[in-house]
């Protein structure tokens, strides 16, 4: 089936990303979430991304308008039902993802491939939600999505060769590069990227620097174009944490376990940049 059409569940950093590049690449877009206010945030920062891609001569006035008037949002996920490929991108919390891609097998035609962006859920547990798991695949973009290349594409055990390819040429329309992982807790990229953080965080939990030291070692030493506490402001300290929970879980390796320092801050709510505190304020 030709993908026109793409359904992203969820309007947060990562939904409106791939709305943004979706609409950007000429795809309707049918993006949910559960308010009204999240939707209207969503939609807020694709269109103030746009204008910055205008000011700096990428795209006209023009195709700014028509990139926007291709995405259209709804607080009921049954209308991703006119979509033709969903990409889930709710928060990170198993038991939300499962409810969710139950709803999405019943609501959407059964030929319909659904992805989830999950930064380390097993895909094979989401996809044994659903009454067709050899449609069910990874698609795990990079933040900020309208900026990074990479799009980690993650095979579950039942995921078939047509779900694959077809993901495959997918990123190409998005103008994003695949890279293919199995399905194990964190896949790749965060199995490498969030035992480094959850060490940084432990670093300022055992006082053996300030997040600025820490962050400028890692810049300026390792060539980081970001230190890794910034990132974890950047990603979202509830989001580290919930990948660290599933790493533990899934390997029942201590060395995964998450700093207690990183737990507290979530616990505080603080969140890193989209609550205006974590390592940083903002
Ligand atoms: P976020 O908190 O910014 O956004 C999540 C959004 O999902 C919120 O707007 C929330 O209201 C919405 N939501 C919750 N329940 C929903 C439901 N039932 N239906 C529709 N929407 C619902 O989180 P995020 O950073 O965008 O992360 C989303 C997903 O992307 C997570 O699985 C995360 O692990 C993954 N991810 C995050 C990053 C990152 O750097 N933040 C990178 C790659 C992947």
């Amino acid at each position: 089936m030709e993908v026109k059409t793409i359904g992203v569940v969820g309007s947060g950093q990562m939904g409106n990303g791939i709305a943004h590049v979706a609409a950007i690449n000429g795809f309707s877009v049918i993006m949910s979430d559960i308010k009204d206010e999240f939707l209207k945030k969503g939609l807020d920062t694709i269109s103030k991304n746009l204008d910055r891609a205008v000011s700096k001569g990428k795209m006209t006035a023009q195709e700014k308008t028509d990139t926007l008037s291709r995405i259209s949002t709804t607080l009921s996920i049954t209308d991703l039902a006119k979509a033709d490929f969903v990409v889930e991108a709710a928060v990170e919390r198993e038991d939300l993802k499962f409810n969710i891609f139950r709803e999405l097998d019943q609501a959407c035609p059964k030929d319909v491939i659904l992805s989830t962006n999950t930064s380390s859920i097993p895909i094979g547990r989401i996809a044994a939600q659903t009454s067709r798991p050899e449609k069910v695949i990874g698609m795990h973009f990079m933040n900020p999505v309208p900026v990074m290349e990479l799009v980690e594409v993650i095979r579950g055990l039942a995921t078939s060769d047509d779900t694959f390819l077809t993901t495959i040429d997918l990123c190409g329309k998005l103008k994003k590069t695949p890279a293919v992982s199995n399905d194990y807790p964190g896949f790749i990229a965060n199995r490498i990227l969030m035992p480094m953080i959850n060490e940084a965080i432990t670093c300022v939990f055992e006082h053996v620097g300030t997040p600025e030291d820490i962050d400028t070692v890692m810049k300026l030493g390792m060539n980081h174009p970001m230190g890794p506490l910034a990132l974890a402001d950047l990603i979202g300290l509830d989001t580290c944490l919930a990948i660290m929970e599933t790493l533990y879980d899934g390997f029942k390796d201590s060395k995964y376990r998450p700093c207690p320092l990183l737990r507290q801050y979530v616990e505080a709510g603080w969140y890193g940049r989209k609550s205006g505190r974590g390592f940083y304020a903002y």
